[in-house]
């Protein structure tokens, strides 16, 4: 069945992935992202691959610039079936000392603000799909701690977990199953440049020895937004390669 899914952050990165991979299972996608030319340098990979994608663009912590762009996506794709919050982030914060409170309120609003806006804008549009699903994108840093990681982010990120949990037995009898993926370190660009030689030492401290790749995380993501994980709400999937959760 072909559905509406509205991915957010998805100009680069794991975003980028799942965009293509919902795009390449036959899906449309909406591309929503801040950064406007990476934004349309996405939708035109995805449709001359074939697929179906409408850039948006916008900020998630901006509630009325998301208002806008939901409206302009349900208009486009006749309705909306499934969201994706994806978009977030950290700054290079990690002792305490280091960590300002600008920084602080700036991770917490890109990781948690954003997926709560983008949720309450799309929340009708899910009630009237027959296969209705939001996935939140955490991370292992919301499940284990790892020193000198972002606080702030880590923060973040297990909030989210509490929003996904929460959030999923009140809109359950809804229809809407609410899950979300905390990835370990994911091969991306981003990554590439934040962590440069120390990846080896990344690397070696995973069980599985290695990074996860973006498809990886899309294809967890495209089965929670498909019709077999209807029954599973309020869950997080710990895609890590072994790095156990504390
Ligand atoms: P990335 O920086 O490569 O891409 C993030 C995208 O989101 C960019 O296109 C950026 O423009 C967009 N974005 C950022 N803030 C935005 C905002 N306020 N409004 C709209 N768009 C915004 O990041 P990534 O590594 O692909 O990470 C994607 C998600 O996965 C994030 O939530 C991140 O915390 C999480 N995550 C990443 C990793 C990893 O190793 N890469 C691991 C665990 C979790």
């Amino acid at each position: 069945m072909r559905r509406s899914v509205l991915v957010t952050g998805a100009a680069s990165g794991i975003g980028q992935g799942i965009a293509e991979r919902l795009a390449s299972d036959g899906h449309q996608v909406g591309v929503l992202d801040r950064n406007h030319d990476s934004s349309h340098a996405t939708v035109e990979r995805i449709t001359s691959a074939g697929g179906s994608a409408l850039a948006l663009i916008a900020d998630v912590t901006l509630e009325a610039e998301i208002h806008k762009q939901v409206a302009a996506f349900a208009a486009w794709s006749g309705g909306i079936d499934g969201l994706v919050n994806n978009a977030g982030g950290f700054t290079s914060s990690d002792t305490i000392d280091r960590t300002t409170a600008q920084e602080w309120d700036d991770v917490m609003a890109h990781n948690l603000r954003g997926p709560f806006l983008c949720t309450r804008a799309v929340v009708d549009h899910l009630r009237r799909s027959p296969c209705a699903r939001v996935v939140n994108i955490a991370s292992v840093a919301a499940r284990t701690a790892i020193p000198g990681s972002s606080l702030p982010y880590s923060a973040a990120k297990a909030g989210l977990l509490g929003f996904t949990r929460r959030i999923s037995v009140e809109l359950a009898p809804d229809g809407i199953a609410v899950n979300a993926v905390a990835p370990g370190v994911v091969d991306t660009d981003r990554v590439r440049s934040l962590h440069g030689e120390s990846l080896a030492a990344i690397r070696e401290s995973v069980p599985a020895g290695r990074l996860a790749n973006v498809e990886e995380i899309a294809a967890m993501v495209a089965f929670l937004l498909g019709p077999d994980a209807g029954y599973l709400v309020g869950a997080t999937l710990d895609v890590n390669g072994g790095r156990v959760p504390v």
